[in-house]
């Protein structure tokens, strides 16, 4: 089934909405000779998976990772958080690409794997699953496009390994489409729910930390070893950080919060509401001061009326 869709004037995406069973015409190998371009002029937005399997093959932290490899964009304008890969400097280059090609290509990016398709879950109203549809993206400098073979989007994500990659990145992409499906209704996220956001999402290896931590452990009631294997596993260890992601955005009660834990929570931080409450007092105080404040221009005195009713002109 094929149906159209709309898109931006410049867009090298071809609007036509596609299913897996779809046939396509296209070939990349090494003797193409547009070979790599696509690496040069990469715009490679990341996944939590994605993190996850480049960290493991660089072998470093996903913290090193998102410092060293990624620079943060927004995905939407309630600042959503996301991350691409970074260029090689003053390029539009991927930094993994080199002379022989892709650096880290046994874990490349889902993107750089479903390329030139493009993958789309929808979500309709009222209906709880997701729906996938595919289009396909046409550069002018791809020649992969005039290689003399066909099939289907379904060979094409098998041959390119990419199952396993949608199956990871479903929590992923779940999150991010119940947000936007939202709308108003889940309103604008706090910079802190946004921090948490980030790393629950992209820095794996500090969400560790957080859930070693003193605060979580007196937060939250999860049975000793499902916490010791979510510790051990990172894919567990993102199961944890959606639900917990879910139970903060949308209320779904996934993760058990300890008896008490709330009330404490609100004493301790009582002081600060406090504090908050007294600034915006003083706050509106200065300005109804303000509001009330006549100048005696002619004679360069400031004169201050604190009821309002005794301006210069006043007899
Ligand atoms: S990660 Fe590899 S395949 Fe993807 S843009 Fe970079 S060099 Fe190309
Ligand atoms: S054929 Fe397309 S995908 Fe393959 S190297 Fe060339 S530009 Fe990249």
């Amino acid at each position: 089934m094929q149906t159209p869709f709309e898109l931006p004037v410049s867009s090298p995406a071809v609007p036509q909405q596609l299913n897996g069973s779809a046939k396509i015409k296209f070939r990349c190998h090494k003797d193409v000779t547009c070979y790599n371009e696509c690496c040069r002029q990469a715009d490679i937005p990341l996944t939590s998976y994605d993190v996850i399997r480049l960290k493991g093959h660089l072998g470093i932290s996903s913290t090193e990772f998102l410092k060293e490899y990624t620079f943060p964009f927004e995905m939407d304008n309630d600042r959503l958080p996301g991350i691409k890969l970074l260029h090689q400097e003053g390029t539009t280059t991927c930094q993994f690409m080199n002379d022989e090609g892709c650096g880290v290509y046994e874990n490349r990016p889902m993107a750089c794997r479903y390329y030139p398709v493009g993958h789309l879950s929808l979500r309709k109203q009222d209906v709880n699953d997701e729906e996938d549809h595919y289009f396909m993206v046409k550069e002018s400098y791809c020649k992969g496009h005039e290689e003399d073979r066909e099939l289907t989007i379904d060979e094409y994500r098998k041959e390119q390994e990419v199952e396993e990659y949608d199956v990871n990145s479903h929590m992923y992409r779940r999150l991010i489409l119940k947000k936007k499906s939202g709308g108003p209704a889940i309103g604008t996220l706090s910079k802190n729910s946004l921090a948490f956001y980030f790393m629950a999402t992209y820095d794996i290896d500090r969400f560790r930390d957080f859930v070693l931590s003193e605060g979580f452990e007196k937060a939250y009631e999860i049975p000793e070893d499902e916490l010791v294997e979510a510790i051990k596993d990172d894919m567990k260890l993102l199961k944890l950080a959606d639900d917990l992601m879910r139970q903060i955005f949308f209320g779904e009660n996934l993760v058990k919060q300890r008896e008490g834990a709330w009330e404490e929570r609100a004493e301790k931080r009582q002081h600060i509401w406090d504090e908050r409450i007294k600034e915006a007092q003083a706050e509106r105080h200065k300005r109804e001061q303000d509001m009330y404040r006549v100048e005696e221009e002619d004679s360069g005195v400031t004169g201050f009326c604190p009821d309002g009713t005794c301006g210069t002109n006043d007899p």
